[in-house]
């Protein structure tokens, strides 16, 4: 099934997931899915590692056990920046074969490790290049409510982002924030730029400090001081800030879903005990369309 279907009938609540770093421990995704399954997301999408090769990639792998066994619906992440075409053909030929028909099309992080191949420069261009090879993917693009890094201006992430949309995304999935109003105010400058097209918000439930640390690093996202103060007073109690995270994430996607969101994208971090609490916490607050 298409992802794109989906938001016509209801607000959108899906899941993100990673494959584990190392190959011998494989299996551990899947008891994390029997988890994750049981919550019955409307899909899981599965992370494509930025290092290393195309080919060999467990990300198809996973989408395609998400469909199979488990009936729910599953998205491939798909990096370009570090790929030339004979390479992501290749992994497009492997979703296709895999029964894989949903895409979210990346540029990926720039890597100073690693020297970029020059056949995709942004998103835009893996999008039109999967498009002219088949129809046959529904293609999801990344936006980012605080602008993208690399983005001098959220106006100009904005003019970019509707270049990637004019190229065949047919919805898209926020990157994390912690402050609902920079959505709400990113959202009013994409829908005056004419981007129409369903937008997700993207939830992460702190689990660590660390971790959040890590992911405000990379991403960029600002911390409201609610949020640091709760970082704060619990960071050395993880039961505490666990469960102070889940409420705070629970907090964030009611608004969301009561300010009429598209849909809610929450990165697990591959843990089905904090999904399963925000699940039942909103779950009764999402609006049916038919
Ligand atoms: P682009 O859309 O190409 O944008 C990158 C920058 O280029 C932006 O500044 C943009 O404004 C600019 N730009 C875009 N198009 C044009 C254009 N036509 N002309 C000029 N400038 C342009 N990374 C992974 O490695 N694996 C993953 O699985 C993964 N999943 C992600 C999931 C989500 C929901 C999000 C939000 C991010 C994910 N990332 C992942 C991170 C992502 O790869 C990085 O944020 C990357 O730096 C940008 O990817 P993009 O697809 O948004 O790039």
């Amino acid at each position: 099934m298409k992802i794109e279907s989906l938001f016509k009938k209801k607000q959108v609540f899906s899941f993100e997931i990673f494959p584990p770093k190392k190959e011998s421990s494989i299996d551990t995704i899947y008891s994390t899915l029997d988890g994750l399954g049981e919550l019955k997301p409307d899909f899981i999408s599965v992370t494509f590692g930025a290092g290393g090769s195309a080919a060999n990639n467990k990300t198809c792998e996973i989408a395609s056990v998400i469909k199979k066994k488990y009936g729910i619906e599953s998205a491939a992440h798909l990096t370009c920046i570090n790929f030339d075409k004979a390479e992501v053909t290749q992994v497009l030929e492997n979703l296709e074969k895999n029964g894989v028909e949903n895409i979210l099309a990346l540029r990926g992080d720039k890597n100073p490790d690693i020297e970029p191949k020059n056949d995709f420069a942004h998103a835009s261009d893996l999008i039109s290049f999967i498009n002219s090879r088949s129809g046959n993917f529904d293609i999801a693009g990344a936006c980012y409510p605080e602008g993208h890094p690399n983005s001098p201006s959220i106006d100009e992430d904005i003019d970019n982002l509707k270049i990637k949309v004019d190229a065949g995304a047919k919805h898209l999935i926020s990157q994390l924030f912690f402050e609902n109003s920079m959505f709400y105010d990113f959202m009013d400058k994409v829908r005056a730029k004419g981007i129409n097209v369903p937008v997700e918000a993207g939830i992460m439930p702190v689990t660590n400090k660390k971790q959040i640390e890590r992911m405000v690093m990379m991403c960029g996202a600002s911390l409201p001081s609610k949020f640091t103060k709760m970082l704060n007073k619990y960071e050395y109690n993880p039961e505490a800030l666990r469960d102070a995270g889940i409420a705070y994430a629970i907090d964030q996607i009611v608004d969301l879903l009561s300010q009429n969101v598209d849909g809610v994208h929450l990165y697990t971090m591959n843990n089905p005990y904090i999904a399963k609490k925000i699940t039942e916490g909103v779950s009764s607050l999402i609006t049916y369309r038919e």
